[in-house]
């Protein structure tokens, strides 16, 4: 029997400097009680703060850890954002040393202090976004973009977070012109908006809590399509559900919402718009099938255990 119960996940982050010398031993604590605690997730940990998605089997467990954190590293409590899913997000408990929580290449880029002005929250961001002239930014990658963002958004095409920089140099946006950013859960447009500030924009907000916060509130409104998130769910709908219709491409691990057969093992799977167009990879289910259709085209093998979700 399944357990029906969901898994409860929280996104967080806080920005405050923790000392150098005491990094190995605070990640150590940190992913000793995750684990003791029976949680998952993906922590990421630095110098300049915590970053991290992690779920449980209740909230009051996720919070038991997010109390243990804060406390630990002399934090004001987290504000997580919530969403579920009927399976684990992810794996195991995992507490990574990164030199950036967020990498935008580089470490001297720090946020505002929080609470700040700059922080529009979903109904200031909405009344901004249908009543102001305004330049929306979407700070996120191309294949995040791709699957949802919102109405009158800008797309970067950047493929991750540390070429925003140059996008930004290069980007013809008028230095007075108020611009509005957004990205999945707030932590990127934090260094993006020093980032931007930086180069001369004075008029910068950033959705506070970014997509994950929005629909929280307002799903069905100005976000349109679904959200990218980095853990086995690949992206949650309007009302922050796993999503029902992409899985993870097996040949390049984007988004893929395309149904095929594999020919050599019959195994089922979704594949990506771009892999649908390469001979070999709209016709197999993962990279070992691909191999033997190219050297033995017509050969059947034994199906892959590749269980992409919703095939
Ligand atoms: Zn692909
Ligand atoms: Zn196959």
């Amino acid at each position: 029997m399944k357990n029906q119960t969901p898994k409860q996940i929280a996104a967080f982050y806080h920005f405050q400097s923790v000392p150098a010398d005491q990094l190995d031993s605070l990640n150590e604590k940190l992913e000793k009680r995750g684990e003791e605690m029976g949680l998952r997730g993906l922590v990421i940990f630095a110098t300049e703060g915590v970053n991290g998605t992690i779920s449980g089997e209740s909230r009051e467990s996720v919070l038991a850890w997010l109390k243990f954190a804060s406390e630990l590293l002399g934090f004001p409590e987290f504000q997580p954002k919530w969403s579920e899913a009927p399976e684990w997000p992810f794996k195991r408990f995992g507490v990574r040393q990164r030199p950036e929580i967020v990498t935008l290449g580089k470490p001297e880029v720090q946020p505002l202090p929080p609470r700040s002005k700059t922080h529009l929250s979903p109904t200031e961001w909405d009344n901004a976004l249908e009543n102001e002239d305004v330049v929306v930014i979407d700070t996120r990658n191309w294949y995040e973009y791709k699957i949802g963002t919102f109405k009158k958004a800008l797309d970067p095409k950047i493929e991750e977070f540390s070429e925003f920089s140059d996008y930004v140099a290069k980007a013809d946006i008028p230095k007075q012109k108020k611009v509005l950013i957004f990205c999945t859960g707030g932590i990127r447009c934090e260094k993006a908006i020093v980032e931007m500030n930086n180069q001369g924009f004075e008029n910068v907000y950033q959705l506070d809590g970014g997509i994950l916060n929005y629909l929280a509130e307002k799903p069905n409104k100005n976000f349109d399509g679904e959200c990218f998130v980095f853990d086995t769910r690949v992206a949650v709908d309007q009302n922050l559900q796993p999503t029902k219709q992409y899985g993870l491409c097996p040949h390049c691990g984007q988004p893929a919402d395309k149904p095929i057969e594999c020919l050599r093992c019959d195994t089922n799977t979704l594949i990506c718009t771009s892999c649908s167009e390469l001979e070999e990879a709209k016709n197999t289910c993962s990279k070992n099938c691909a191999h033997h259709y190219r050297v033995a085209p017509g050969k059947k093998g034994k199906p892959q255990a590749v269980t992409y979700k919703n095939v």
